[in-house]
């Protein structure tokens, strides 16, 4: 796998917190509790949750509700796509649950500069489970894997784990 396995600082742990209360808002309303939030310079700029049943598209995981919140909010302020572009290389997404292949894509185009997750997805991980797209661009996209018994509140991972982790294939 190409992701591993790092001490969580203090600022990890709280973004990875504030991760899992956005999962916890996803599970609240019946989806799959995926939550996630980005952050620049030491500050959460953006969260999401995953929202595919909620809005019927199944494109609307919780990475791709925060980064569509960034391009409104810097397009909206007159950003050109060189500062958008900038902005992106300065920012970290900590996600309770590994990138699927979709986001991993989009995070690494985007440019982000690294992913921190809680669980891996062993069913459609971009990070390294399934593909290393992560690793695809000349600036490869840096991608940690929190190890569970590191974070000190794990029942909505070990829940994001039990329902992404179905078995690949059945009988
Ligand atoms: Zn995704």
């Amino acid at each position: 796998m190409a992701s591993h396995e790092e001490d969580c600082s203090p600022d990890t742990l709280a973004f990875m917190e504030l991760a899992i209360q956005q999962a916890k808002l996803a599970m609240d309303s019946l989806e799959v509790p995926v939550g996630c939030v980005i952050v620049e310079d030491g500050k959460v700029i953006a969260s999401g949750r995953n929202r595919t049943t909620e809005t019927r598209n199944a494109t609307r995981h919780a990475e791709m509700e925060a980064i569509d919140i960034l391009l409104e909010h810097w397009q909206k302020n007159g950003l050109s796509k060189l500062e958008v572009a900038e902005k992106f290389s300065n920012c970290y997404l900590y996600v309770t649950c590994e990138p699927c292949i979709m986001c991993a894509a989009a995070l690494s185009i985007l440019g982000i500069k690294e992913v921190c997750y809680g669980c891996a997805n062993d069913k459609f991980g971009g990070c390294g489970s399934i593909l290393s797209l992560h690793l695809g661009s000349s600036e490869p996209l840096k991608s940690l894997w929190f190890h569970l018994p590191s974070l000190g509140n794990t029942s909505m991972l070990s829940e994001c784990c039990h329902r992404e982790r179905k078995p690949k294939f059945s009988a």
